[in-house]
């Protein structure tokens, strides 16, 4: 039978709302068998009680704080008093257990004042619970050399941040202050041992080619197809804007609409969508173009690689005047980075985990404004998440998700969870009919494994 308060051994005396939350009167039924104070076993009384109050988990859309009768006893030996000693309580922070759990956990993935909030307690209460959840898991941690070492970056607090992952395992490594060459040769350089790197998976920023050609000369470089065809996309889309805005208003607000159709490869389109297409690009002729050349760029993917290059290489050439312009970036990022290009077709191996990764700092980022660099990189690196299946098919798709797309709020708690952590339930499913909720609810709720094993069917204490 679940409870509201769901704590082995403690019990539910009582309930109290008020507008700072729910308050849960509660005490803990385990009595000692011996003096704390002389060690003697069954000599003790009960001497009383003190009332003090915890913070716990927020329920409902509620803070809940715990009054708990602590009793207190005496010892018929010593003479000495000694509270209670309580069970899953942090008594130097004045919480559950799992409170403080839970404030680790949300630290990482929200901001430090929306968890206050739902907490009912003071920002710096989560900051210093944060901060020294940070530095315990920095100090146990060592980052590796991995096989296959991933080198990407991410916008942040406006500095370019380097991040390096280990491509087969999905795994961020670390996360540099910036991704200048000395810092890169200084991280690098704290590995004696570099043998059993196999290759490196960057994005096209020159000073990851010149690092590896110094510390891993003679290994393949290779700048993965997710990062090659987003170009082309990007490529595709300048055109649509350009010769969109030249249609006048009415028309170019058509395009934008349909603009998902262009970013879609041809042979994905149903028959409707494949109408459409031809619809508007029979009478635009180098918006034709444009997209002929993007869908050309996919299917150099598609080949045998001799047959590859050649497309490759007449690529450029094959881009009409009037789209020079539009898809300069991508003919000549070819050009520089050809050898790297091509490299994935021997190497076909993929980076688009540090692009999701991206994501994640980059949603950190939005959310934790002014956060320094060491929490927004242990957000990154200890936000202990495994890929859920559906995320890993995406990334497998070269689909970057963004985390706030795979996460969930939880109706119950507000807090923010992945998708493998929550289940979604009917409101019945917890509440006796005719009892009035604190707040508004949607029929069908979101609801995290700890708020349903608290809630599930037991709202009445
Ligand atoms: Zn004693
Ligand atoms: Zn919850």
């Amino acid at each position: 039978m679940t409870d509201i308060l769901d704590l082995p051994d403690w019990r539910c005396l009582d309930k109290r709302q008020d507008d700072a939350g729910t308050e849960l009167h509660v005490e803990y039924t385990i009595d000692p068998d011996f003096c704390l104070k002389c060690g003697v076993v069954g000599n003790l009384y009960k001497h009383g009680f003190t009332n003090t109050t915890y913070l716990d988990c927020p329920m409902w859309g509620r803070p809940v704080r715990l009054l708990a009768k602590v009793r207190r006893y005496k010892c018929r030996d010593c003479s000495g008093t000694f509270l209670q000693p309580l069970e899953a309580i942090d008594a130097a922070r004045r919480m559950t257990i799992r409170a403080l759990e839970y404030i680790q956990q949300q630290s990482m993935r929200d901001t430090f004042q929306r968890v206050s909030e739902h907490l009912g307690c003071d920002e710096k209460t989560v900051r210093n619970v944060a901060n020294e959840y940070i530095e315990g898991k920095d100090d146990g941690y060592r980052p590796y050399l991995p096989e296959w070492i991933g080198l990407d970056e991410t916008h942040l607090n406006k500095v370019m941040r380097a991040i390096i992952t280990d491509v087969k395992a999905r795994k961020p490594i670390d996360m540099l202050p910036d991704r200048d060459k000395s810092t890169l040769r200084r991280w690098f350089g704290q590995f004696r041992d570099r043998s059993h790197v196999k290759g490196l998976a960057i994005d096209m920023w020159a000073p990851y080619r010149d690092v590896a050609a110094e510390l891993f000369p003679n290994l393949p470089v290779v700048i993965d197809k997710f990062h090659v065809v987003k170009m082309a996309n990007s490529c595709v889309e300048r055109s649509r804007i350009r010769l969109g805005k030249a249609q006048g208003k009415k028309v170019n607000l058509a395009w934008k609409r349909s603009k998902a159709l262009i970013r879609m490869r041809l042979r994905d389109l149903n028959d409707k969508q494949r109408f459409n297409l031809d619809m508007w690009l029979d009478n635009e002729p180098d918006m034709a173009a444009a997209y002929r050349l993007k869908e050309r760029l996919f299917d150099i993917y598609d080949k045998p690689k001799a047959e590859a290059i050649k497309d490759y290489d007449s690529f450029a050439n094959d881009v009409p005047a009037s789209l020079k312009a539009d898809f300069h970036e991508l003919t000549r990022a070819m050009k520089n980075w050809r050898k790297e290009i091509l490299n994935y077709f021997d190497h076909p191996i993929t980076n688009a985990y540090t692009e999701s990764l991206n994501g994640v700092a980059k949603v950190a980022n939005r959310m934790g404004r002014g956060y320094s660099f060491e929490v927004i990189r242990a957000r990154i690196l200890f936000n202990d998440r495994k890929p859920s299946a559906r995320q890993l098919r995406a990334q497998r798709a070269a689909q970057p998700t963004a985390a706030q797309e795979t996460m969930r709020c939880c109706d119950l708690c507000k807090g923010l969870f992945y998708v493998a952590e929550v289940e979604t339930f009917s409101l019945e499913h917890f509440l006796p009919k005719d009892k009035s909720l604190p707040l508004k609810y949607p029929e069908m709720l979101v609801v995290c494994n700890l708020c349903n094993s608290r809630s599930h069917k037991s709202f009445e204490v």
